[in-house]
């Protein structure tokens, strides 16, 4: 690259004639002369050459002068300095003042040109890595200022996620704007009521003045319009402005936008004093701060929502009759109301303890160690300390875990109780009646003689009146085995009860010409009461054959099994619809169908069955098939 400006500064024309004739000129340099050292610092001073070749001795000032005096001004002009031979000591000194090359006289103008080629050379060179230094310094000061953004965007973005007071975290927002669009003063305005109004929210370096100004109505002003359009306005370049009715040399308003994309407010910032106006990527990072003040108010609306919610859920459970307790997966306790504490006996600090650890009611417990692996909702029944007793009903909630609910139900068991007793009461005293009706029933026919039709009239009555009878007896049965009458222990052998009743019932099946099968084992002896468990099993027996069809079979048996006794009962028969299935061992419980309607009875066998089971300290329960058949099984436990 030549076309550089090189002086050359020499008392002897030959030799500035020699120089730029055969070197400089051939070589394309713009050509500075001067025979005088004085003329030659000034030409220096003045036009800045790009290079020069200094003669050492001249009238006036020599070329060593001519280096100190740039030396002393800290002029930088790469020299080549040009000394007689024998005067190298001369050079030595020229070197310590600056310069760069120098030639002893004569010289060849290949030397020159090589000396003026390579200093040129290292002055580009160091030019072009001043310009690269320069360069990376500017690219140096971008990136810092891109990690100081990152850092206050990271850092807003953490108080938004920190749960902040939604106060602080707007201001901190506002800041963050101020400091990142390097704004004089910054705010954000929130639209309230119906809409209308834009109020301040939080603000940077505003004066008391503006800020009392600073409650807009959103369509006469300028941040009204952000509102209305939902995209950012930016105002700048160009002098003074009045927007939004005070002074300023630039703005920039930011939409905040709600997750639906709602405008929810608006992010300002304002320069009054400096005239800079903001760029695009000043927008961009307001937009991002906009976009956390919108996190952290969308936060607080959930918050709110959620604690409004949690607060009238804790009313409804402090107030509620139910006592009410909720557990997590691991049956610790989350939530427990008054009711629940005051009913089971609870002590003030459950929340957070295991709930087996604090619940000591027997049935509870026993329902609470089943409940992981049953998944479904188990119930049963709480008599408390105070003698009032409750419905419990423990159930799986999906993503929380167990919920514990008690109704008090003891003014339906006292009903229970009345009824039953009435019951029992008006049964006895029916029986009396009927015993009479019966018996002068069956005289008729003995006083005199009865006519076909008759007959079949006095039939009817008995039938009737059996039937009346066995309902009676059943809930007798029933009345008396609840209240705990006639229910003495001791020590048998089921084989016993079993073969007799299936004794009984062979010549039933018989009639139905139904197979009935049964097995005698041995098995070891339990605690009962022998006429109520033959009860039992003739009330399974009577049913099996009752709802079996013609022809079909029926088999019992029993065994041993984990200190229990497991009786079965199967037949091939009209089998129970599964809906019917949970409610049949209710009292007049009867399934309702085709195949059942010409078959009589009470609805009372199976309670009995379940309540005699029970009270033995024994469970009952039913597996069936529609069509295929019905298995009722029931287990004791052997005696001690
Ligand atoms: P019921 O006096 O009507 O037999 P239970 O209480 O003994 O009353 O039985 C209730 C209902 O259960 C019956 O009405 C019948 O529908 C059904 N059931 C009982 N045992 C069987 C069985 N082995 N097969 C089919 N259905 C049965």
């Amino acid at each position: 690259m030549a076309g550089e400006r090189v002086l050359i500064i020499d008392d002897s024309k030959e030799v500035r004639d020699v120089v730029c004739d055969v070197v400089l000129k051939p070589g394309g340099y713009q050509i500075l002369s001067t025979g005088n050292g004085e003329e030659g610092l000034r030409m220096i001073l003045e036009q800045r050459p790009d290079l020069v070749l200094l003669d050492e001795r001249m009238p006036g000032m020599t070329g060593l002068e001519v280096l100190r005096a740039l030396k002393e001004q800290n002029v930088q002009v790469p020299v080549i300095f040009m000394t007689s031979f024998g005067s190298e000591g001369l050079a030595v000194e020229a070197f310590r003042l600056g310069a760069r090359d120098y030639l002893i006289k004569p010289f060849e103008p290949e030397e020159m040109e090589r000396a003026i080629e390579r200093v040129l050379m290292e002055k580009r060179l160091r030019a072009e890595r001043d310009e690269l230094m320069r360069r990376l310094q500017e690219a140096n000061q971008r990136l810092e200022r891109q990690l100081q953004e990152m850092r206050a965007l990271y850092a807003i973005g953490r108080s938004v996620t920190s749960q902040l007071d939604l106060e602080v975290v707007l201001t901190r927002v506002v800041e963050a704007a101020v400091f990142l669009a390097r704004a004089e003063e910054g705010f954000l305005l929130l639209i309230e009521g119906e809409g209308e109004d834009l109020i301040l929210r939080a603000a940077k370096n505003l004066d008391d003045n503006t800020v009392q100004e600073l409650r807009m109505r959103v369509e006469d002003s300028l941040a009204g319009e952000v509102v209305r359009t939902g995209k950012p306005v930016v105002v700048g370049e160009g002098p003074s402005k009045v927007v939004t009715g005070y002074l300023v040399n630039a703005l920039a308003y930011i939409p905040v936008l709600a997750p639906d994309r709602r405008v929810i407010g608006m992010l300002g910032v304002t320069n009054r004093q400096a005239t800079r106006s903001f760029n695009d990527h000043d927008v961009q990072l307001l937009s991002a701060l906009a976009d956390y003040a919108a996190i952290a108010l969308e936060n607080a609306r959930l918050y709110e929502e959620a604690e409004t919610e949690r607060r009238k859920l804790a009313a409804v459970l402090q107030e509620t009759a139910e006592g009410v307790i909720v557990l997590d997966t691991r049956q610790r306790i989350l939530l427990c109301n008054p009711t629940a504490r005051q009913a089971l006996d609870l002590p003030d600090d459950v929340i957070g303890r295991l709930a087996a650890e604090v619940i000591t009611n027997r049935s509870l417990q026993e329902v609470l160690r089943a409940a992981p692996k049953l998944r479904r909702t188990l119930r049963t029944e709480v008599a408390v300390k105070d003698g009032r007793t409750f419905n419990a009903q423990l159930s799986p909630v999906e993503g929380v875990g167990f919920v514990l609910m008690m109704q008090d139900i003891t003014h339906l068991k006292e009903l229970d109780r009345i009824k039953s007793e009435f019951v029992s009461t008006v049964s006895h005293d029916l029986r009396t009646p009927l015993t009479t009706i019966l018996g002068y029933v069956s005289l008729l026919d003995r006083v005199g003689p009865l006519n076909e039709q008759q007959q079949e009239f006095v039939r009817k009555i008995q039938r009737s009146i059996e039937n009346i009878t066995n309902l009676i007896s059943d809930l007798l049965d029933l009345g008396r085995i609840e209240a705990g009458y006639e229910l003495e222990m001791e020590p048998l052998h089921l084989e016993d009860v079993i073969a007799e009743a299936v004794e009984a019932h062979r010549p039933l099946a018989a009639e139905k010409r139904q197979e009935l099968r049964w097995e005698r084992r041995e098995l070891p002896a339990i605690t009962g009461n022998p006429r109520r468990l033959r009860q039992v099993l003739d009330n399974l027996l009577g049913n099996a054959i009752k709802y079996t069809q013609e022809g079909g079979w029926i088999a019992v048996e029993a065994y041993e099994e984990n200190r229990h006794i497991v009786v079965r009962v199967a037949d091939n028969g009209i089998g129970i619809p599964l809906e019917d299935q949970p409610y049949i061992f209710e009292r007049f419980y009867r399934v309702q169908s085709e195949e059942t309607e010409d078959i009589q009875g009470t609805g009372l066998g199976l309670t009995i069955v379940k309540s005699i089971i029970e009270r033995h300290g024994g469970r009952v329960w039913v597996e069936s098939q529609p069509g295929a058949g019905t298995t009722f099984t029931f287990v004791l436990p052997i005696a001690a």
